[in-house]
């Protein structure tokens, strides 16, 4: 509950129209995608830094929660207030600052939709290649915060590889900037690597310097279909020694082609064991050079069942299969809902076969609904359970599971999340995956934000 004097306060700051501590507009920041939940007390919505350095400072001297937050398409609770405290939603921050091509980076605000920032950057020729399955609604300022990446980020690699400064709000208000304009730079300890994924447990980043790339002249896609889902598995690891580096791989079992169908017929993919869609880049030449190449890993796989496409439209349509499930898995079993919990793993390369059937032994075993699907290029895995929301046995056979696919992950040398994050959602992991590391991040953690004002209860 907040008072009537530090109401004002923060009216002051950002103005009346932009606080509210209205019940129903607390309900509504209420959640992102996970089953976290919490209301805040207030939200507020600043439109520059001096704004948000200006409620930080409230928070901390008042000792408050402060929650940054995005799109809210987060998967794990990160950006929603379970004890409480102030919400500070950036989405009023929509200015792209600066456009410097020649030095290949932009400079932007946090509320820049990444959707928007590439179709900024496309009557140029450029890009920026971090493009997660939700790059339609998610801000930059949540993506850098989670680290995030998606389906080219074996080529491209992750939010943190194209950040090349950034202003951040501390705990205590100051304003710190970070990093530089030079496309490289190891000047002391690397801070920039350390906010990025830090989840806004460390502050809030105000601004961002990010790095673009040119946009590719081409692009190419080829479906292939598999008897099985283990072959599947086996087949990336074999396009990667076969020196082909495609801009994504990714795989959809047979469930997962059972939704398109439903969902999408037009896509023009159909059902088999599981399907794996290449994405190519570069010219002509050399896009039928890298398909050849994929192909002859397939003859030597025995997989005959292919689709091609060098046509911007026919290849879009079949990577419309991919971009649809995210929000499509509900349709195959009527009744059921997915859930975002287990949904996140990675591991390495060559566990990949074992953990695709892993993750279906695991389904049989509990009797729910799951659609697998993921960037199975390096070794992400998506698998998306689906219950009955009402069933409260379903809701112990899906905690079980989603457990039982973190375990498996660990144990194999992977991780709990490759991009979504920890949040309130994978915290009980962090100790299971880093018995050391962890306390490191935590001094880390108290020595910038002593009273743990800073998006408490996640990751620590
Ligand atoms: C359909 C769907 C598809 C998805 N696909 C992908 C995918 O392919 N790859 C992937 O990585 N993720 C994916 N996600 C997860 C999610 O979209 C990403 O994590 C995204 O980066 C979150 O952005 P957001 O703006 O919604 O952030 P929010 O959910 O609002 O916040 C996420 C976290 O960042 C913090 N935060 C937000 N802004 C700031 C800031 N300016 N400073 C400090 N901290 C901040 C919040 O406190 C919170 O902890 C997907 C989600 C959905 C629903």
């Amino acid at each position: 509950m907040i008072s009537k004097d530090i109401l004002k306060e923060f009216q002051d700051v950002v103005g009346a129209a932009n606080s509210s501590t209205d019940d129903a507009v607390m309900y509504v920041y209420g959640f992102d995608v996970s089953d976290v939940s919490g209301k805040p007390d207030i939200v507020v919505r600043p439109s520059t830094t001096g704004e948000i350095a200006g409620i930080v400072r409230i928070c901390a001297r008042e000792k408050m929660p402060v929650i940054p937050r995005g799109a809210a398409t987060g998967a794990t609770g990160g950006a929603v207030a379970p004890t409480g405290g102030v919400i500070v939603d950036l989405t009023r921050m929509t200015k792209i600052v600066l456009l410097d091509l020649p030095n290949l980076q932009v400079v932007v605000q946090p509320g820049v939709v990444i959707d928007r920032l590439n179709q900024y950057l496309k009557p140029h020729k450029f890009f920026y290649p971090v493009i997660p399955g939700s790059d339609a609604m998610a801000t930059i300022g949540g993506v850098v915060a989670n680290d995030a990446s998606g389906m080219r980020a074996f080529k491209y690699g992750t939010a943190k590889d194209y950040l090349l400064g950034a202003t951040v709000v501390m705990p205590d208000g100051s304003v710190v900037p970070m990093g530089c304009k030079a496309l490289k730079n190891v000047a002391g300890l690397d801070l920039l690597r350390l906010f990025a994924g830090s989840e806004g447990t460390l502050g809030i980043m105000a601004e961002f310097r990010l790095k673009i790339m040119p946009l590719p002249p081409a692009k190419a896609v080829l479906a292939a279909y598999f008897d099985d889902l283990e072959t599947a598995g086996k087949a990336v690891i074999q396009t990667y020694q076969a020196g082909i580096i495609p801009s994504a791989i990714e795989i959809l079992d047979k469930s997962a082609l059972e939704v398109v169908k439903i969902y999408k017929p037009q896509t023009g993919v159909h059902v088999a064991e599981a399907m794996l869609l290449f994405e190519f880049e570069g010219n002509k030449e050399f896009l039928k050079f890298q398909a050849e190449k994929t192909n002859d890993v397939l003859d030597a796989l025995k997989v005959k069942d292919r689709q091609f496409s060098l046509d911007p439209k026919e290849a879009d349509k079949l990577w419309s299969a991919r971009s649809t499930i995210g929000a499509a898995t509900s349709v195959l079993k009527e009744g059921y809902n997915r859930v975002y919990e287990g949904e996140d793993i990675c591991v390495p390369l060559t566990e990949m076969p074992k953990t695709l059937m892993k993750v279906r032994e695991l389904r049989d075993k509990h009797n729910i609904g799951c659609v697998i699907f993921g960037h199975i290029s390096i070794g992400s895995l998506h698998p998306a359970i689906t219950i009955r929301k009402s069933d409260q046995g379903d809701w112990k056979a899906m905690k079980e599971m989603a457990d039982e696919i973190h375990e498996w992950a660990i144990q194999v040398g992977g991780t709990v999340t490759g991009e979504h994050g920890i949040g309130v959602a994978r915290k009980e992991y962090m100790a299971r995956m880093y018995p050391e590391a962890y306390e490191i991040m935590k001094k880390i953690k108290r020595a910038l934000d002593p009273d743990n004002i800073m998006n408490p209860g996640k990751i620590f």
